[in-house]
């Protein structure tokens, strides 16, 4: 038997002696939450009241008739509360908090959706919340900062190290070392120590779950290809979940950003590039040097910028049942472009990551395959890098006026 925690050879939990014992309460919640199905009821309940869930599954018919090959069909994880599927994993954090009784919650956030979801969550359940924060991605980022503050959070920014995520996921395990009895650090994707990877793709699944029978009900068969972004990889998880023991394959998209052989990239286990570390507690595929240092990654996508990759997914490419692709910032932009003026809906730049690899893919199938996306997340926070990407003359316009305003105050 391998070693609870463990994914082959990838995951585990290295972590300071003095947080063992609030990993062990928090290992303890989670087998006791999963074990009682009244929990996964409030969860349903919560979900479905808060955070509109069942999320729709549509059936992307424009697109179908342009690419002329596979019916493609988007789980619309855009359409949660706070715009992405980071909502799932939230709440149901949430719950498992009220649960152990705890009062206060920290999270780490890099582009600030995982901020901004769990600042959400604490104002809902009425804890205290803080969110560690790099100081490059505060600047950066400036409109979730406003937001997660106005949700009453406390927003700290690091000015460790690079300044960005890696630097606060380190700042917040520092704090939960400092304030074990009453804070819970709500995690933001499928990565980390035991008994995070697990717990976040448990909550995630609810994604996989849904899809499953909506496609099984709409098209009265199970998809041939399942396609989705992976940055820390609890999307995917989620949306996979759904289908690992069915014949369906698997398919994974990373940050490819200026292209693999830049280096300007994200994409740890779709190049060459990343290699086995332990790191921020936990043993995966790390873009770092040979001295273990982590490297600068880059995507047009905040939110696939990262450079570790859940401990799950990395063995799942091991095991050869996840085949694993990168789209380049331009192709995302394109895809983009295509699925707003076909389909009216308008993904995250990480969902479209998912998109690029989907649309390439389907003109090779038959109109007997199915393909599912899933969509993520909503694109409305990517105004500004959008219109940038397209050099909008009358964006440009409206930014220098703001300025003006502002100045003439
Ligand atoms: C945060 C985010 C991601 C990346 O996180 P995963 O854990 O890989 O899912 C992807 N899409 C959207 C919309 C996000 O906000």
């Amino acid at each position: 038997m391998p070693e609870r925690g463990y994914y082959g050879q990838f995951g585990g939990s290295f972590i300071p002696e003095i947080l063992v014992a609030t990993f062990d309460e928090l290992i303890q919640a989670f087998e006791e939450a999963k074990a009682d199905p009244g929990f996964w009821k409030a969860y349903e309940t919560l979900m479905g009241s808060y955070s509109c869930r069942p999320t729709p599954l549509s059936y992307a018919e424009n697109l179908t008739e342009h690419f002329g090959g596979a019916r493609i069909y988007i789980k619309r994880e855009d359409l949660n509360h706070t715009g992405a599927h980071k909502a799932n994993n939230v709440m149901g954090q949430g719950l498992l908090v009220k649960r152990m009784g705890k009062s206060r919650v920290i999270a780490e956030t890099g582009a600030g959706q995982h901020g901004v979801a769990t600042a959400t969550m604490a104002a809902k359940f009425g804890f205290d919340c803080t969110i560690y924060m790099g100081e490059v991605d505060v600047q950066r980022q400036r409109p979730n900062v406003f937001w997660m503050e106005r949700l009453g959070a406390t927003v700290v920014p690091v000015t460790e190290g690079t300044r960005i995520l890696k630097d606060a996921i380190n700042e917040a395990f520092r704090d939960w070392v400092t304030n074990m009895d009453d804070t819970h650090y709500a995690l933001g994707t499928a990565c980390g120590p035991h008994p995070f990877p697990e717990m976040v793709t448990w909550f995630q699944s609810i994604i996989g779950q849904e899809a499953r029978g909506q496609v099984l009900k709409e098209t009265g068969r199970l998809p041939t290809r399942v396609y989705a972004c992976v940055g820390g990889g609890s999307n995917a998880m989620g949306v996979f979940s759904g289908f690992l023991d069915d014949d369906v394959e698997l398919v994974g998209v990373e940050a490819g950003g200026r292209g693999l052989d830049t280096g300007a990239h994200a994409a740890r286990l779709a190049s060459r590039d990343a290699s086995l570390g332990v790191a921020q507690g936990y043993k995966t595929y790390f873009l770092q040097d040979d001295d273990g240092q982590m490297r600068e990654t880059h995507s047009v996508a905040a939110g696939l910028d990262y450079v570790g990759v859940s401990p799950i997914l990395s063995h799942l490419k091991e095991s050869g049942r996840v085949r694993f692709a990168a789209a380049t910032d331009q192709e995302v932009v394109d895809a983009l472009s295509l699925t707003i003026r076909k389909e009216g809906l308008i993904p995250a730049l990480e969902s479209a990551h998912g998109f690029v690899q989907a649309f390439k893919e389907a003109p090779e199938l038959s109109r007997d395959d199915v393909i599912l996306i899933n969509q993520s997340g909503r694109g409305d926070k990517d105004i500004f890098t959008v219109a940038d990407a397209f050099d909008d003359p009358n964006w440009r316009q409206f930014i220098r006026d703001k300025a003006e305003e502002y100045d003439a105050r």
